[in-house]
This record gives structure tokens, sequence and C-alpha cells, in this order.
């Protein structure tokens, strides 16, 4: 936790009404986890922060709301452009404050860049139903009208990529928006703020604010408010719902992950080793749809631990700004030592440490490295958590029942995937795991911005999916509008006529 002395630090403003602004607030602290030092400061926002948001948010509101889709689309055809020309800079203030590499945060903007480029099509999204004569000269027809006041929460592992989930399907749909990103990865939301006002967004139709739970209460607290979107971990979404609910707020609550990959022994091992290797260790495991649990079936166990133990071990661990560097730090030096305690437990528990990466060897940065455990059960700890780190366990099953069987008991049922030459298991697999993203041969399933994304069980609390269609959904109410324009000779409906008969 090392702070620069002779620097002053910048501080990372909110975003207002159009304008950026440092509140009087409690400050905290950014740091640079590849170096463990302090790099800005951030305001952790109260009450008065948030409501001077909401109301920015409010008054612009109905502008917005009745601005045409035409202009509502080409402010985000605009966006998307800007974005694709600031993708670099964007990933470079993600790597420096998240850790990640480089070009894993360059394709992590680029997956967010999708959902504007979906949220280009809105005037498409948003077409209603009409159905000509649901009674004589009755038609009805269905509106999509926006929610209002929306607010995302957002987690440290995506900076831009997860509030890019919400905020361009919010903002398309006709709704204005608060963002709350995590007071750890500040600076791009800013940064996203600013390139939506040089797109042409109107002042007050997108709002950034920052802290940590006094910040997050506020906003769930607050009246003017309609929709709250959060990704997070598992404990805060179920909070997030709970509180939502009792105050009749709409909300999608994305919650912690533990994701399994089967093996069945007629897989191509090279390859599926491959996979697997990205699919842990990348952004140092940290995500959401990382695979963190293996389960091999039968006599694929012993040739896949040995493959991924050759692979794992050749990982290049560094700064994410280096180049060649394949697996940058974990978020913070608090973060790492819950990581490493895991690895203790694992050991205490009797798993088989296949690859120890407690040591690194780096002098600085809150760095793990690449680690394996084989021959571990369902009872064990480092089992039952999400560790978030680059921890993969291996557990190994008799047969695909098996291991659907320990997927299914699993609390966690956000992405799965698997691993095999054969269409009838995969298939099966497909159709009886209780998962919300299945993979194919795909280790990291997750789906492409015109899908919905969004686990089952404790990985999501709420109805709908993020982006795709059901985040039309989740930033639209439906209206059904009846209509009788009778004609001279059609008879006024009498006391005894059913209304629409
Ligand atoms: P987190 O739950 O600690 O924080 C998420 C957000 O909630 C942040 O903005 C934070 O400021 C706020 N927050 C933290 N503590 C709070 C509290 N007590 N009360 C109210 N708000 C609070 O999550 P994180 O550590 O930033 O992110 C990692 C977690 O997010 C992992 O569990 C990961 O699986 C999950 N995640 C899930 C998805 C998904 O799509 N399901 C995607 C990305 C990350």
């Amino acid at each position: 936790m090392n702070k620069p002395a002779e620097l002053k630090l910048a501080t990372v403003p909110v975003w207002i009404n159009g304008k950026a602004v440092v509140p009087q607030a409690r400050m905290g602290e950014v740091y640079n986890p590849a170096t463990g030092q302090v790099t800005k400061r951030v305001p952790y926002c109260d009450v008065s922060v948030i409501d001077a948001a909401v109301k920015a948010a409010a008054a612009a509101l109905p502008e917005w709301r009745d601005a045409s889709i035409l202009r509502r689309a080409r402010v985000m055809q605009k966006f998307l452009a800007l974005l694709q020309q600031n993708q670099k800079q964007l990933a470079v203030l993600i790597t420096e404050e998240h850790g990640k590499t480089l070009p894993d945060a360059m394709g992590s903007v680029q997956r967010g860049m999708e959902v504007v480029e979906f949220a280009c099509g809105i005037p498409q999204l948003l077409k209603g139903e009409y159905s000509e004569n649901v009674g004589t000269a009755v038609d009805t027809h269905t509106l999509r009208q926006p929610v209002g006041v929306c607010a995302g929460i957002t987690p440290f592992n995506f900076p831009a990529m997860v509030p890019l989930w919400m905020f361009p399907m919010a903002i398309a749909c006709g709704n204005t928006f608060i963002l709350k990103p995590s007071e750890k990865v500040p600076s791009a939301s800013i940064r996203m703020a600013e390139l939506l006002k040089e797109a042409g967004l109107p002042d007050g139709v997108f709002n950034v604010v920052h802290g940590d739970k006094a910040a997050v209460d506020a906003i769930l607290n607050h009246s003017g408010i309609h929709a709250v979107s959060f990704v997070g971990s598992t404990p805060i979404a179920k909070y997030i719902y709970e509180t939502c609910a009792k105050s009749g707020k709409r909300v999608q609550a994305l919650g912690g992950a533990k994701n399994h990959a089967v093996v069945l022994p007629d897989a191509d091992m090279e390859f599926t080793a491959d996979a697997l290797i990205g699919a842990a260790y990348g952004s140092a495991g940290e995500r959401c749809m990382a695979i963190s649990a293996v389960v091999a079936v039968g006599s694929a166990a012993d040739p896949l631990v040995k493959l991924l133990e050759q692979k794992a071990k050749k990982i290049v661990v560094g700064p994410g700004d280096r180049d060649g560097v394949e697996m940058g730090p974990l978020i913070t030096g608090e973060h790492r030592d819950k990581v490493l305690g895991f690895v203790e437990k694992g050991i205490a528990e009797k798993a088989k440490l296949v690859l120890d990466g407690r040591k690194t060897g780096m002098q600085e940065g809150y760095f793990v490295g690449t680690t394996l455990f084989d021959k571990v059960t369902t009872e064990m700890e480092i089992y039952r958590n999400e560790i978030f780190g680059p921890v993969l366990v291996v557990l190994r099953a008799d047969s695909i029942e098996e291991a659907i069987e320990i997927i299914n008991s699993n609390p966690y049922a956000n992405g799965t995937a698997i691993f095999t030459a054969s269409g009838g298991a995969a298939r099966r697999f497909e159709n009886e795991v209780q998962v919300g993203m299945v993979g194919v041969n795909v280790p990291i399933p997750v789906p492409v911005a015109f899908y919905s994304f969004g686990g089952w069980k404790n990985s999501l609390f709420g109805d709908l999916h993020v982006h795709g269609m059901e985040g039309v959904k989740f930033y639209t109410r439906t209206k059904v509008v009846t209509t009788r324009w009778p004609h001279q000779d059609t008879p006024a409906p009498g006391l005894n006529m059913p209304t629409l008969g």
C-alpha cells in the first residue's frame, strides 16, 4: 500500500448533468495492482450527490423519452464510432486500474461495443405488436415505453464491458441513467461519459457517481429511481434484489459463479486443455465466466491433468502493460491474500496441489501464479467457494450422469461447458444441466450482444437477463392499447352486448 508522497494525486470526478465535478465527499484510493501504488483518489458519494444525479436524470427524462427513435439510434452510432477510436485509450485505463493484460482489456471493450452496435438497431427492437379486429371494429396494439430513471451498479472486473451491458440499452430505450461503477476502477466510466456527450447525448441523460455501500444504499432508497441493474458478488446481488423489491423497483441482479467444464474421455485433449487454460487463468481468473472447476470423467482425468500442468506452468505472469505477459495481478492486496488463503485451505483439505502459484518472484503488486489442484471433492472449501483467482480445481467423476449431478447440486449456475466428440452426449448435457449459459467445446460461452447474458440460481436474482431482447424488455414497460373506431353502420355496444363482441 505505498503512496508516493511527492505526487499530488488526481481525483476522478463524478459526472452529473453533462459535467465533470469533484464533490465534497469522503475520498477513497485507486491502486495500480501491478505496482501496489496509489494512483488516484475517488470521491465516495453520499445521499446529496446521488440526489443531485437523480435530479439531473429526472430533468432530462421528458425530452429524451420523447426524442425520436432515430435520434436515439444516431447517438448510439456516433458513440460506437467514438468507442472504436478510443478503444486503446480505454484499454490502457482498464489495465492501469484493474491489472488485466492490454490485449485482454482491448477484447473486453470490444465485447462491450457489440452491445452498442445492438442498441443502434433500437428502432427495429422497439416495434410493438398489432392485431386488427380483436372485436368488431376493435384493434389492439402494444407500446414499449421507457421505465424512467435507471441505475447501474457494476463490479471491478470489467470496468467498461459490464457498464456497457447496461446503459446503451437503457438509453436507447429512452430512459435516463445513473452509473455507479466499482470504486476500484472508476476512470473508464468517466471517459465513456465524455464520449457520450461528444456523440450528442443531451446533458443529464447519463450520469456517473462513485462510492461504496453508502452510495449504493442511497441509490436503492431513492424514490426517483425506477429500475436497478446490478452485477457483482452473490451476497450483494441478493441484498440489491431484496431491497429493490421491497420498494417496488424493477431489478436484475447478477451474482457470482463457480463454472464447471465437463471433459469426457472422447474429447480432443490437446484442444480441451488449451481452451481450459485460457478460461481458467485469463484475467487471472477474475471473470464471472472463468472455468474454475473441471469435472474429468473416467479415463479423461490423468492425461488432462498432465496437459493442464504443462501448459499452466508456461503462463507468463507480470504487469498487464508489458509485452508477452499473459496473466496480470489480482485487484487488491486483500483479494490476493484471500486467494492465497484458499490455496492453504486446499492443501489442508488434502487436495493434490499439482501446481503451486503462491510464489511468483514479483517484488511488488498483487500477483498470484497459476495454481492447479487435482482430486478435489465437493465437500472441500476450494470447491464450494468462488475463489475468483488463478486457481483451477479438478474433480473426478465416473460418468456424465455424475458430472451433471455435481453441477446441478452447486448453488451457482452462471456458465458451464462440455468437451466431447459425441453429439448425443453434448445434447444430453445441454438439455439436463441447470445453468444459464452452456458451451459445447466452447469454454466461456458468453452470449453475443444480440442474445442475452445471465445465469440461474445464485448467479442471478430477477427475471430478465442483460442485453439482447431481455435487455430491451428490462428497460421498457409494455402498454396494451385497445381502440374502437366504429364505422357508421357498426351497431353501438348495447348493455347486453359483450364489450368486444
Ligand atoms: P462486489 O459485489 O464486491 O461489488 C459490486 C458492486 O457492489 C460495486 O460497485 C461495489 O461498490 C458494490 N458493493 C460492494 N459491497 C457492497 C455492499 N456491502 N453494499 C452495497 N453495495 C456494495 O463485487 P466485485 O468484487 O466488484 O466483483 C466480483 C464479483 O462480481 C464476483 O463475484 C463475480 O463473479 C461477480 N461478477 C458477476 C458477473 C455476472 O455476470 N454474473 C459479471 C462480473 C462479475
